[in-house]
């Protein structure tokens, strides 16, 4: 990041669109940008994705998933800037604690803040209100599944704080990095069938569309968007992030992101791809039903189901 070079004393470059200092430089479009104009082509490229893959529509409430995490607190400013002159939408936060012990509390307190600053409807739901117990708990002798466990359970947490705050749609703060980690995470674990599904598209029953308005902003970007808005807060990392995939994964792809700008926006073009040419084979086919608890799923009994069992929860 430019900000890097004038701490280390080094001179900063220009803005390529205007004269003032630039704060972050776009390796894809070769140019820097100022915080004026950093904030303006985030807002504009947001405002794009969600226009071009047709996420909001006219009478949509909108469940922000909100951890207080960086991402999810830039999508919720990001959405509030945009929706601001739509009486057409809602926009509502849901915050799920999963109950992990010095690292959620701070994160949580901090969506509290900001949903307090924007005047914004909040949820709060626990793992323990809904699983009857914290993450912790759950994960006693398990810590190397943590993030596959916590990833169902969280899921099923954000999708029934959306449904009570009576939402059509649920947004969460996926950026473009996460995409790119989970697509080569499909592809290395051998599992093409998610690869392929597309977790937006709409079916019937209890399924809401989910909408990642972030997911062509590269995390670097959200970072700087967050500081030159003055919104960057400094937040612990969960304790179980050093046991995931995603970890070597996240690493693997940012020196490759580094040497060969764009890699990340190409895998995530593929994965478009492999959804477009599966739209008429098995993985594209309409959801079915959980034989147990009834929810939307691909197959006979569905994740969180097979996990509870497994659990014996
Ligand atoms: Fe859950 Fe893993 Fe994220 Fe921690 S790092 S909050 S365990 S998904
Ligand atoms: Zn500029």
């Amino acid at each position: 990041m430019a900000a890097e070079r004038a701490r280390a004393g080094q001179s900063v470059p220009a803005c390529s669109l205007c004269s003032r200092p630039a704060v972050l430089i776009q390796r894809e479009r070769n140019r820097y940008l100022c915080a004026p104009h950093l904030i303006a082509d985030i807002e504009e490229r947001v405002g794009l994705t969600i226009t071009r893959e047709n996420m909001i529509a006219s009478g949509d409430c909108i469940a922000v998933g909100l951890s207080g995490g960086k991402d999810s607190t830039a999508l919720l400013l990001l959405l509030h800037t945009l929706l601001e002159s739509r009486t057409d939408v809602r926009i509502v936060a849901v915050t799920v604690d999963e109950g992990i012990a010095g690292y959620r509390e701070e994160t949580v307190r901090s969506a509290e803040c900001l949903v307090r600053d924007l005047g914004i409807e909040h949820y709060v739901f626990s793992f323990t209100e809904l699983f009857g117990d914290t993450l912790d708990g759950i994960l006693r002798g398990r810590e190397s599944r943590a993030c596959s466990i916590c990833g169902i359970l969280r899921k099923k947490a954000l999708i029934t704080g959306a449904e009570q705050a009576g939402a059509s749609r649920l947004a969460t703060g996926h950026n473009l990095d996460d995409e790119a980690q989970s697509v080569l995470m499909n592809v290395l674990r051998g599992d093409l069938v998610r690869l392929a599904r597309n977790s937006s598209a709409a079916s019937g029953g209890r399924f809401i569309p989910r909408i990642k308005p972030l997911m062509y902003i590269h995390e670097k970007e959200i970072a700087a968007y967050l500081l030159v808005r003055g919104a960057w807060a400094d937040l612990p990392e969960c304790p179980y992030a050093c046991h995931a995939l995603r970890r070597e994964v996240r690493e693997m792809l940012g020196g490759l992101e580094y040497e060969f700008p764009g890699t990340m926006l190409r895998l995530l073009e593929s994965r478009k791809a492999v959804t477009g040419i599966c739209s008429t084979r098995s993985a594209g086919e309409p959801f079915r039903h959980c034989a147990v608890c009834g929810d939307p799923c691909s197959g006979e009994i569905c994740q969180l189901c097979r996990l509870r069992q497994s659990l014996n929860r």
